[in-house]
């Protein structure tokens, strides 16, 4: 299942469970409008719904998750109203889930962001600290471990040395300056895209030095460097590495190592600011470079714009790259949902998820390879953990032409059962964005940026072709195990913004091939005949998708 939080199945609870829907769907859809998220009420009214509901609920019934989401509202407001007030209570009610429900896997979350404010806002790094310090040493390990392990090094190391000086710096400085807080690094075959994330619009200048050691460097006017980017990152494709520095009192500097001479573009986001800067890697492919030359204006700029403007079902109008139709399909990537310490759901007679899921991807592969000739790669062979991150990453890294996730779905009504397909999309769906923030919420250090992160990936994602290959897949489970089993159902094909498919540039799509948490179907998956035909059909709904491909490409 893709699901993370587990429900409970007392009725007694459902009451208590719809009144944390509701105060979820209230934080939802503030997260959705940027001009609601300039009234401070209206954060208010969501805090006040979560303490009415912590105060009422009992242990255990969405009690964390509403303490978590309550840290995550604070968090919001802070970040809109600049109050270290506001910045204060996200980092208390951040603590006080972890104290409440130091077994929750949404401490070491919430403790990390307590930490991350604890640097940002107030520079003290000793309270940071030992919140990090709280992560790996007495909550249990989680998927936060190695992020902490890896900060409390950092602070470790920098406390000693003189990056004191900067830290004053930050603080005595007056609000106005642009702050850098953050560098990420996306790899694709035809590009490698860095994103500076700012907490207010920069003015900056971009150049290119050629010859030996090409690179090119932003310079951020009248900027500062938070203490927490990393003065240099290792990055993968035509960027070799992005170091980040501050270069004298008013400029924040950037610099983008290149493996050789290659075209770049750099352009602005708004909400949040960023600067992004796409290079092009010539011998990267043959495909169409990517021209993102002009970007939908302002309101649509922002997630918020794009969620209110894009009626259901339809496509953003973002430049998304066109894979050369004459390509084919020549490599596949089929990933087992979970594994190692994640089990995904677990069925009422103890079935994991993550054994069915890779029990059937070998499966998968197998017929792959036979039916359609084509390479196949499985992001696990056997039972290890791997974050979801990854799994995408590798499918770019090896430059796979689809990405198949394989998973079983679960539901706290046991009765319910049959098959969907998901896409990567930004959907207006409620229910969907619901699912998939819930999905969400565990499994990304920044949660409550996943909006923003979404909005630098959708000018990646292969939306269309996604929802072709979902279509031919979903419509071939059905009609090839309904002769077989009774009861098939069709839940059809949706579409969220799940991190599973984050960041993947081939089409992909993720398959739950039952509901685990139903008496009959759990028998089903664990059942090597089921698991077969399962295989056999996405194969022939792959084959249909690649079919369709070469009839486009003959027009
Ligand atoms: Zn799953």
């Amino acid at each position: 299942m893709i699901l993370l939080f587990s429900g409970t199945l007392e009725s007694s609870l459902a009451a208590s469970e719809q009144d944390y829907q509701k105060s979820r769907d209230s934080y939802l859809s503030l997260l959705g409008s940027s001009q609601a998220q300039r009234k401070r009420h209206n954060w208010l009214n969501v805090i006040a719904r979560f303490e009415a509901f912590i105060a009422s609920a009992e242990t255990g019934s969405r009690k964390d998750d509403a303490m978590f989401l309550l840290g995550r509202t604070w968090h919001g407001l802070s970040k809109a109203s600049g109050s270290r007030d506001d910045a204060q209570q996200a980092i208390s009610s951040y603590k006080s889930l972890a104290k409440a429900f130091p077994d929750s896997n949404l401490a070491d979350d919430a403790l990390i962001f307590a930490a991350e404010i604890a640097t940002e806002i107030f520079n003290n790094q000793v309270d940071a600290y030992n919140l990090y310090l709280e992560v790996t040493t007495i909550l249990p390990p989680g998927d936060m471990l190695e992020l902490a392990q890896s900060r409390l090094n950092k602070l470790a190391t920098s406390s000693s040395a003189p990056t004191v000086s900067t830290a004053k710096t930050l603080t005595s400085v007056d609000k106005s300056s642009p702050q850098l807080d953050a560098v990420r690094v996306w790899n694709s075959p035809e590009y490698t895209r860095v994103v500076l994330d700012l907490n207010q619009p920069v003015d900056y200048e971009s150049h290119i030095l050629k010859g030996e050691s090409p690179r090119i460097y932003i310079d951020l006017k009248g900027a500062l460097i938070a203490n927490n980017v990393a003065k240099k990152q290792v990055a993968e494709g035509i960027v070799k590495t992005v170091r980040s520095s501050q270069l004298d009192s008013s400029r924040v500097r950037v610099v983008l190592d290149l493996v050789r001479e290659g075209d770049y573009q750099i352009f602005t986001l708004m909400n949040p600011d960023r600067v992004v800067v796409d290079v092009r890697n010539p011998t990267g492919s043959s495909r169409k470079q990517v021209e993102i030359k002009s970007l939908p204006g302002s309101d649509a700029d922002s997630i918020a714009g794009i969620l209110n403007d894009v009626p259901e079902n339809s496509v953003p109008n973002l430049h998304v790259p066109q894979h050369n139709q004459n390509d084919g399909v020549n490599l596949i990537v089929v990933d087992a949902g979970h594994g190692g310490r994640d089990p995904g759901a677990v069925g009422k007679n103890s079935t994991r998820e993550k054994d069915v899921t890779l029990q059937i991807a070998k499966k998968l592969a197998a017929v792959l390879r036979k039916e359609l000739g084509c390479k196949v790669l499985l992001t696990r062979s056997d039972d290890r953990y791997l974050k979801l991150q990854s799994r995408t990453a590798y499918a770019n890294k090896v430059g796979a032409d689809l990405f198949i996730s394989l998973h079983a779905n679960a539901s706290t009504n046991r009765n319910a059962y049959g098959l969907e397909t998901y896409y990567l999309n930004l959907s207006k769906n409620n229910q969907a964005a619901a699912v998939a923030a819930r999905e969400n919420g565990t499994s990304l250090q920044e949660v409550g940026n996943l909006e923003a992160i979404l909005f630098d990936l959708m000018a990646n994602a292969k939306i269309n072709e996604s929802s072709r290959l979902a279509a031919e897949i979903q419509r071939s489970m059905v009609k090839h195990l309904s002769p077989k089993y009774s009861r098939i159902k069709d839940l059809g094909v949706r579409q969220g913004p799940f991190h599973v498919l984050l960041g993947a540039t081939m089409p992909s799509v993720l398959v739950e091939t039952a509901f685990i948490s139903n008496g009959r179907e759990e028998k089903r998956l664990k059942n090597k005949d089921y698991q077969t035909r399962v295989a056999q059909a996405i194969v022939r709904g792959v084959k249909d998708y690649t079919d369709s491909l070469k009839q486009v490409a003959r027009r």
